[in-house]
């Protein structure tokens, strides 16, 4: 496929496509901060793909250090792929356009990588589309040496069995180097003009990749499940690659800020990797491990660069378990320094009771509040102690006591339901814990405070002590569920947030499955399955069948299993030894809590490999870097009010009103402009904004207004801010306004409309008005000119239509009347009978009352 043509010819399909799905910002690129390199000049083009929506795809920290590395060589080029929502494969496959990349709109087998980030074993059916939808073949047996090589990493990869036959390779463990190492050595051996499966027997080689058609499948002893069995030179096992040093590895700074709102849309920087602690449910912990650590100067300030270069107004330090990164209290405290001035919040993730010291909870509140987080995960102390979570009950009241004598008015609180031993006491734990919540919050408020009370299931999942044991049958849970629904039901301020035990179920069969499985993945795929982990979405008759049509039991890969058993994902070394997570087992049977590894001896443990790679020594001064003030513009030691006019076209038109504020606000950030917000906890900018441009529609002269403290040079303003915008949007025009100037609401008298002649066809008029279809060329103009005298002689005041054959457009001004305005597009579906005109309409301009000007007059050229 020849890629140009693809580009041209997209952007123009696409358009139409736009109009008929829900955020087209998924699918337009053109973010700030994307890299967009020449696909002939790169050697290896690498598709880096997230399968589910844009929104969450663009939160995962993970896709955006790859992406920073892999654009960081002169060699790759590496664009972003996320799952298309339903209604956009359905208008790619009606308009027969394949699944694109965003940077240059590069179809997926025009990549020699396409890498995969495994984070959910529910994200498996929205593989087989972006597969499927980029022509690629969903089988790695029917992909040839010519079509990209198809890799997968994440922690779903750590049992990799159910989708084996749909990757080449999986890797696993941390990216940062093995990932940039398979890219070189898969360049190299393409030189060399090896078969495939060479390609991939030298693959294997890496540390850390698992080739699964290496292996064949055996059942091992009695087990139903199939298991893994090298051939050939394939590793017996695979150990997960390990970052040689974590403390100063790569952290991007110049990171794609996303277009739509996107689930966690802020700078996130990661403090930690892994976990100290031995939560015996947690998957994580076996990922992730060993616990080490960013230092914190490093962390400091590639925080403090990132937010220069991509204008967020907040931030998150995160980690498994951030309250256990030792330097939290020095480096928060430090940083608030320079966010606080800058308006900008700071949030922790994941804080465990004992880990807030009153120095950090005040520190944090100063900018936003968000809402107070805790993770009891069992409701009662005995359950926390099998689940090695050895929290008291005391600790909980004393961070809720914290959280509340601090102004914390909303809680998120974390439990899981069919956790193993549990009993009934342990549920009513649940329900103490949070009406003792509420008890404690009205006593400190002095009104109940708002809690928010997510209940998920136990899921029993690989490289955890708990993998041998079952999980709790559906029936059982959706008791538990009604029973902890019933007793908060009156307390208003509880919302409860249940993890959908058929999801779990899902979550559970394949998170312990093996190959067979993939047959089933496919059936439900074709069955239409799709978005399996969107609560809406999920087809459970769709699985039901599927299951049935590979021949499958699903429940089968939800009981117990035998512990001498050889398990599909044994294959995978995540560094923690299979007989370390038995003695966990037992230890969770007598409810019996391990230290963690910070606090326990490794000499005596001795239930890891990577011992020596985990962080103990903490000596390191934190220094934090000034954050550069906002300097565009002189001080004028008073405030001053701006008109400014600006342009949104091309893709951004498909932006929402709202993600253009954020886009603005987040220009000026980059830009320097110091603007005035408003007080109080959640400061917001005082910049007003004329009226929403409906989705679809390009805006020419677009206006809004703000507050500065700052002098500014119109042009130096104009230049700065608009080598800080994405493309599409540009300033025009700054004036500065009197004090008493009045609000631009209101001085908006008319907004002017263009659309083009050629768009307007006649057909549907001609049904509606007389005569026959599309007269040609003059005639056609006539034809037109006669409707809209027609429209202008019936209608009131206040609408002026007028033809404006030099430029082949009909000018439509319409007055604003500070109440309902007639909307353009109504005006040409009445007049010429076409639905959704949004996207043939443009608005010209705002007019506002006061001193008349001609359209772009005095605007600054780009
Ligand atoms: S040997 Fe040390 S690092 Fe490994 S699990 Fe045991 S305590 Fe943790």
């Amino acid at each position: 496929m020849n890629q140009d043509r693809q580009a041209r010819l997209t952007l123009d399909q696409l358009g139409k496509i736009f109009e008929r799905v829900q955020k087209p910002g998924r699918y337009t690129g053109g973010e700030w901060n994307q890299v967009r390199k020449n696909p002939r000049k790169a050697a290896t083009r690498v598709a880096l793909i997230f399968p589910d929506v844009y929104e969450i795809g663009m939160s995962y920290l993970g896709q955006k250090i790859l992406y920073s590395i892999l654009n960081s060589r002169p060699s790759v080029l590496a664009e972003r792929v996320f799952a298309p929502w339903t209604d956009f494969e359905r208008e790619l496959r009606a308009a027969d356009i394949p699944l694109y990349s965003l940077e240059n709109r590069i179809p997926l087998p025009a990549f020699d990588i396409l890498g995969f980030s495994l984070l959910y074993e529910l994200n498996y059916t929205n593989v087989l589309t972006v597969l499927d939808l980029g022509r690629v073949p969903v089988l790695a047996s029917e992909r040839g040496p010519d079509a990209p090589l198809v890799i997968a990493g994440g922690p779903a990869a750590f049992n990799p069995e159910p989708v084996a036959d749909i990757f080449d390779l999986f890797f696993l463990g941390d990216g940062e180097e093995g990932f940039p190492e398979i890219i070189d050595r898969y360049a190299d051996l393409k030189t060399r003009r090896l078969d495939k499966r060479r390609i991939l027997e030298e693959l294997a080689s890496i540390e850390g990749v698992y080739v699964p058609s290496l292996y064949t499948r055996v059942r091992a002893g009695n087990s139903t499940l199939l298991v893994p069995r090298p051939e050939g030179s394939a590793p017996a096992r695979v150990e997960k690659r390990v970052l040689s040093s974590f403390r100063r590895s790569h952290m991007p700074e110049r990171i794609v800020v996303p277009n739509i709102q996107a689930v966690f849309d802020r700078v996130s920087c990661e403090a930690a990797r892994g976990c100290p602690h031995r939560c015996r449910f947690c998957q994580a912990t076996g990922v992730y491990f060993p616990f080490r650590i960013k230092s914190p100067s490093f962390l400091a300030g590639k925080m403090l660069n990132s937010l220069r270069l991509t204008g967020y107004e907040d931030a998150s330090l995160s980690a498994l378990s951030i309250s256990d990164y030792p330097y939290l209290d020095e480096t928060v405290k430090a940083l608030m320094g320079e966010l606080e001035k800058n308006k900008v919040s700071l949030s922790l993730s994941s804080l465990r009771p004992k880990g807030l010291s009153p120095e950090v909870a005040e520190s944090i509140v100063k900018v936003r509040k968000t809402g107070f987080t805790l993770v009891p995960e069992a409701g009662t102390e005995r359950l926390r102690r099998v689940i090695n979570k050895p929290l008291t009950d005391q600790d909980i009241w004393d961070a809720l006591s914290q959280a509340f004598s601090r102004g914390w008015r909303l809680v998120k609180l974390y439990f899981m339901i069919g956790l193993p031993t549990e009993k009934e006491e342990d549920l009513l734990g649940i329900i103490a814990l949070v009406r003792e919540t509420l008890r404690l919050g009205q006593k400190i408020l002095g009104s109940p405070p708002r809690i928010n009370l997510s209940v998920s299931s136990f899921i029993p999942k690989p490289h955890t002590p708990f993998q041998w044991l079952g999980m709790e049958d559906e029936d059982v849970l959706l008791e538990k569920q009604d029973l902890i629904r019933s007793e908060l039901r009156r307390h208003r301020t509880v919302e409860i947030k249940e993890h959908p035990v058929s999801t779990s179920v899902l979550e559970g069969v394949f998170s312990r499955g093996d190959r067979k499985l993939g047959e089933a993945i496919r059936e439900a795929w074709k069955r239409g399955a799709r978005f399996d982990s969107w609560k809406d979405e999920l087809d459970v008759n769709a699985w039901k069948d599927a299951f049935q049509a590979a021949g499958i039991d699903y429940r089968s890969y939800l009981g117990p299993i035998d512990r001498r058993a050889e398990l599909p994902w044994d294959i995978i070394d995540a560094g923690i030894k299979k007989s370390a997570l038995l003695g966990e087992l037992d230890k969770a049977l007598s409810a019996e809590p391990t230290p963690s590894c910070l606090e326990a001896k490794c000499g005596d443990c001795r239930g890891c490999r990577l011992s020596k790679k985990m962080d103990r020594v903490f000596e390191e001064p934190v220094r934090v870097p000034r954050m550069k003030a906002a300097d565009l513009g002189r001080a004028s030691g008073r405030v001053v009010r701006y008109r400014a006019i600006y342009e949104k076209r091309k893709q951004t038109r498909y932006l929402s009103h709202r993600d253009l504020i954020r886009i603005l606000q987040r220009s000026f950030r980059r830009a320097g402009v110091p603007f005035l917000q408003s007080q109080g906890f959640h400061p917001q900018p005082l910049i007003s904004y004329g009226p929403a441009l409906p989705l679809g529609m390009e805006g020419k002269r677009e206006v809004l207004e703000f507050k500065s403290p700052a002098l500014f040079d119109e042009a130096v303003f104009a230049a700065r801010v608009n080598k800080c915008l994405p493309s599409g949007i540009r300033f025009l025009r700054l004036e500065k306004l009197d004090d008493s100037a009045p609000a631009l609401s209101r001085v908006l008298d008319r907004f002017v409309y263009s659309v083009k002649l050629r768009d307007l066809s006649l057909r549907a008029a001609a049904g509606k008005n007389a005569g026959s279809a599309s007269p040609p060329g003059e005639s056609r103009r006539g034809r037109i000119q006669e409707l809209v005298d027609g429209f202008s002689a019936e209608r009131a005041a206040g609408v002026e239509l007028t033809v404006d054959r030099k430029k082949g457009t009909l000018r439509l001004s319409i007055k604003n009347t500070m109440g309902k305005n007639p909307r353009p597009q109504d005006i040409i579906t009445e007049l010429f009978g076409i639905e959704g005109a949004v996207h043939i309409l443009s608005r010209e301009d705002i007019l506002l009352k006061g001193p008349a000007r001609s359209a772009g007059e005095g605007d600054l050229q780009p």
